[in-house]
């Protein structure tokens, strides 16, 4: 722990990113590969900042001065992400809903067999 606290404080942006990759490893062991919005699978072998790459994200705000734990956090297509220019209102609405309806029907299917 003393160790990171002096990466972060030297070299914040180092410390940044080593705890972005870091929760990426355990959110994927957590939640497979799969992009928590679209439930597309997310793409790992591209460049960072590519749209189908993964990017954490967080599902609350947190209050000032707490951590962030892995509860609150997920992995999204970086296109998917709320601070995506494209991720209009009209979009997230589809994309609720097609999640539903697959829920749904999953559910029916399951009742079936
Ligand atoms: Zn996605």
């Amino acid at each position: 722990m003393p160790r990171d606290n002096i990466v972060r404080f030297l070299n914040p942006w180092k410390f940044r990113r080593e705890l972005e990759q870091q929760r990426l490893v355990e959110l994927r062991r957590r939640d497979g590969d799969e992009c928590r919005r679209c439930r597309r699978p997310l793409r790992f072998d591209l460049t960072q900042g590519h749209d189908s790459g993964p990017k954490v994200e967080q599902i609350l705000p947190t209050p000032e001065g707490e951590e962030v734990t892995l509860d609150n956090l997920v992995l999204c297509h970086r296109r998917c992400t709320a601070e995506a220019a494209d991720n209009t209102r009209e979009v997230t609405e589809r994309v609720r809903r097609k999640n539903e309806a697959e829920l749904f029907a999953n559910s029916r299917r399951r009742k079936r067999a």
